[in-house]
């Protein structure tokens, strides 16, 4: 079944006052193309600020802390994230599985908790290069899914899973058509065994070094629904080309 498109910009740690206007500029475009889902996740602190310049177009944020409040000292919880006006979170971000030493049960609490605050939540996963060398990105995605997918899902359009190999993250390098398609392949199944019926409606969405000039080939992979989008997703004139894709592929 072909489910609606999301394509979601990641802005990382860029984003200032000044470019608001370019968050006003994307939002602008993308009323052009109504029949896919287009998000922007900015800085926690961009946040509010981003939803009352482009009201009605949906603000997400990077990250969420899993406890609802308490003494923890710099974190931004699922609530205050949806107080803000957010409407999705990503989570598990293999920067922060990183860089912060996420575990597959803490980006489950994260997904957990941001479902429960009522925000669309993004949940990476994707394997090393020298997993993908080795011959286990499947079992290391499948991995990553067992131990960090939320336990129960209450409605289909809540939760997206994002395949994200990392080493095509932000290098200009990505798999294989035919590789995409296995491992989108290997995840449905795995969201059909969890979840039952309800894992064929969970959009799974490629990220990695997605630009204008391959985002069409890949929204053709089957399974493919959608795309996270970090540095192509900065600027109208490099992201409006890759949400032109999805929607030319939504019309196929
Ligand atoms: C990302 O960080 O989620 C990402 C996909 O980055 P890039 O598009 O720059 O590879």
């Amino acid at each position: 079944m072909a489910l609606r498109k999301l394509v979601a910009g990641n802005w990382k740690m860029h984003g200032l006052s000044s470019d608001l206007n370019e968050i006003r500029a994307i939002a602008a475009a993308a009323r052009d193309f109504s029949e896919i889902d287009v998000v922007l996740c900015v800085p926690a602190i961009l946040i509010e600020r981003a939803v009352r310049t482009v009201p009605g177009f949906p603000i997400g944020g990077q990250d969420v802390h899993h406890a609802e409040k308490g003494a923890h000292t710099g974190c931004t919880s699922a609530l205050m994230l949806h107080d803000a006006g957010a409407t999705l979170t990503i989570v598990g971000h293999s920067e922060r599985r990183d860089a912060q030493r996420e575990s597959n049960e803490e980006i489950k609490a994260k997904a957990e908790a941001a479902l429960a605050a009522g925000l669309d939540v993004i949940l990476c996963v994707g394997e090393s290069l020298e997993a993908r060398g080795r011959g286990d990105a499947i079992a290391t995605v499948a991995g990553q899914l067992g131990g960090s997918l939320p336990s129960v899902i209450a409605g289909e359009t809540k939760l997206a899973v994002a395949y994200e190999p990392i080493w095509a993250i932000g290098t200009g390098k990505i798999p294989t058509i035919v590789e995409i398609g296995e491992m989108h392949a290997a995840i449905r199944d795995t969201l059909r065994d969890r979840y039952g019926e309800r894992g064929e409606l969970i959009r799974i969405l490629y990220g990695g070094s997605v630009k204008p000039s391959n985002a069409a080939e890949i929204f053709a992979i089957a399974d493919v629904d959608g795309a996270l989008v970090g540095g192509a997703s900065l600027k109208t004139v490099d992201f409006m080309p890759i949400v032109a894709a999805a929607s030319a592929r939504a019309a196929s």
